[in-house]
């Protein structure tokens, strides 16, 4: 007896206990295991490297014995051999990702987890107390036997069986604690099944169908074997034909998501390439979305074969949330790496770029509430996206973006902030909205009545600073340097202002009077292309750039701190410029270098 891998033998637990509700998903993912099975021999023999197998011959079956109580899933797919039975099946490698402790109970979030990469093979023991895999890989010899009643772990022997493909042969549990088991064993249940969860499975999936006739004037009832699923891919049905909620279903079912799509794109193109897509764009990033575990792409068919899982060429990276299907009759006389070069996918790529920016802006005009849902997801990927080309994506992403107004106190678009302001775009980056609302060059510019967009992410100035104008606006950081040059300083205050300088010893570049401060007695500027916020995020980057933002230290002029630092001795203005620096690095959100010194300069002052 083999035991199962440690994560495996977690996910096996909550299948046994099952803590999912709903059992009887178990045959979707059978038979979905089946068909891949499937397209892996049909694709082998499209390849050339197998003769005589044709796409008719192809098919699953269903045996249903009430007596025994084994329901049995058999395909002519590929097949397994002794290594692959042992490493498919003990192991689920998928979820090796979760760093599961030994002695710790599986959390809601370990199983929503799971549920996002598909519970697969072992939801069989949802409703088996035993199960069991005969396979026999194509072009192998001797068939194999795996079977296993979950917990204690698992075995592997060689056994007799006709021809390649493999049969899944269910033990279906005795009806317990309150649970109908036995459904499960029922035609009806089982042709309901397949019409509810596969039906678009593209081989036919048959089973013997208990039918009546009259002989001599009686009702007699015969089996007859029939096909239960149309084969029709749902993507290939009109519009009209689905409804939304099977359209749902498919997408919570297909990509292993608990909730619905917030947008739905069903494409059916004709012209320099023929293809039908079904595209979905998600409410809620995967778990892993932001990481570099996140494989983008979209599940390609060609011929009615799934040929790739995530074809990523089909997606650009700033739309990589996106989830669905693509169907084209693409030549396939190359290898699987190779179709992703061919001209005919680029084609579709950008016929589906398209499609999914018009498809989002359709949602932000139509459906704000939504469309802000979607962006508190990925939005931040729409914002990356112009960033990490250096601004050549800006035209399509741009009219996608949201940020926080301050006037508005809401969302806007960019398109929204021109249409309501007369002159260039004011900015102002920061941590959080209610930071940036208490900086003084913030308060100021709402004070003269202009409006304020909030830029939170690390990534937005960046990716404002690529975009560089909007609508022939110009992008203004409001805590960048601008309008000080103008104030007439006195010599007093020239002198005092120098000395500061000296004092700071090129942390700043300029120190500066104003007089459009409010009550705020220092704060930081800066000149040039860095900003505060960008230096922070170029500093907290892998690598930590020295990239410095170059600072100017303005004074309010009309504060009474004026006439004191005008007061001081050489000494005592030293100390008091370095402590107004670090207020005005502690007002911008920088770090302040030398807190404890810093802190024992204000007591000696204070107690003098
Ligand atoms: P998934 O199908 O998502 O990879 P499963 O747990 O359902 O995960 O299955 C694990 C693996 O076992 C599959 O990837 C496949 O390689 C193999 N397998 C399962 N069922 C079959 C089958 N009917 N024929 C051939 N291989 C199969």
């Amino acid at each position: 007896m083999k035991k199962f891998k440690t994560e495996s033998q977690r996910v096996l637990d909550l299948m046994i206990n099952s803590i999912y509700t709903n059992k009887e998903i178990f045959l979707r993912e059978i038979l979905s295991n089946a068909s891949d099975a499937i397209d892996k021999l049909y694709y082998k023999s499209l390849q050339g490297g197998i003769s005589g197998l044709s796409r008719n011959d192809f098919y699953i079956n269903i045996d249903i014995d009430k007596d025994a109580r084994v329901l049995k899933i058999s395909d002519n797919g590929i097949g397994m051999t002794e290594e692959e039975l042992d490493k498919n099946l003990g192991t689920i490698a998928k979820s090796g990702s979760l760093d599961f402790k030994a002695d710790e109970k599986l959390k809601e979030e370990d199983i929503n987890i799971i549920g996002q990469f598909g519970v697969g093979f072992y939801s069989a023991f949802m409703v088996a107390e035993k199960v069991e895999v005969i396979t026999k890989a194509y072009g192998e010899d001797t068939a194999y036997k795996w079977s296993s009643k979950g917990a204690e772990g698992y075995e592997i022997s060689p056994c007799e069986k006709d021809g390649f493909g493999t049969e899944i042969v269910l033990y279906i549990k005795n009806d317990e604690g309150g649970e109908n088991y036995s459904t499960y064993l029922e035609e009806y249940t089982i042709k309901n099944l397949v019409k509810k969860y596969s039906d678009y499975i593209r081989y036919p999936i048959k089973m013997d169908v208990t039918e009546y006739k009259e002989v001599d004037g009686k009702q007699q009832s015969y089996f007859e074997n029939k096909t239960l699923n149309s084969m029709t891919p749902i993507w290939k049905k009109s519009k009209s034909e689905v409804k939304k909620e099977e359209y749902d279903e498919f997408y919570m079912a297909e990509f292993f998501d608990s909730n619905a799509p917030v947008k739905t794109i069903s494409m059916s193109v004709e012209g320099a390439v023929d293809f039908k897509a079904l595209l979905y764009v998600p409410k809620t990033p995967p778990y892993n979305y932001y990481s570099k575990n996140y494989e983008k792409g979209l599940k390609l068919y060609t011929n009615g074969v799934m040929i790739m899982d995530k074809c990523s060429d089909l997606l650009p990276d700033y739309f990589s949330f996106v989830k669905g299907v693509v169907d084209s009759e693409i030549t396939l006389n190359i290898s699987r790496e190779a179709v992703q070069q061919t001209r005919q996918i680029k084609a579709i790529a950008q016929s589906i770029e398209k499609k999914i920016k018009s498809e989002l802006l359709d949602l932000l005009k139509n459906d704000r509430a939504l469309y802000e849902e979607f962006f508190k997801s990925f939005g931040l990927q729409l914002k990356f996206g112009i960033y990490q080309s250096f601004g050549m994506n800006k035209d399509l992403l741009q009219d996608l973006l949201l940020f926080y107004s301050i006037k508005q106190d809401k969302l806007i678009t960019l398109k929204e902030y021109v249409e309501n302001e007369n002159g260039d775009i004011y900015y102002v980056s920061g941590k959080s909205v209610s930071g940036i609302k208490a900086l003084p060059q913030t308060e100021k510019l709402i004070s003269d009545g202009k409006d304020v967009l909030c830029l939170v992410d690390d990534v937005d100035e960046f990716a404002i600073k690529f975009i560089s104008e909007y609508d022939g606006k110009k992008f203004i950081n409001a805590t960048q340097e601008v309008s000080s040059e103008d104030v007439e300083l006195s010599g007093d205050e020239k002198t005092v202002f120098d000395k500061i300088k000296t004092a700071l010893d090129g942390k700043v570049i300029k120190v500066v009077g104003a007089k459009d401060m409010a009550n705020h007695p220092v704060c930081l500027a800066t000149e040039g292309e860095v900003s505060l916020e960008m230096e922070k995020v170029l500093k907290s980057q892998a690598g930590g750039s020295e990239i410095k933002a170059q600072k100017v230290l303005k004074i309010n002029l009309l504060h009474p701190v004026l006439e004191k630092l005008k007061s001081l001795s050489e000494q005592e203005l030293d100390d008091m410029a370095k402590i107004l620096y670090a207020l005005a690095s502690q007002i911008a959100g920088l770090e302040v270098e030398n807190p404890t010194f810093i802190a024992e300069k204000i007591i000696s002052l204070l107690c003098k």
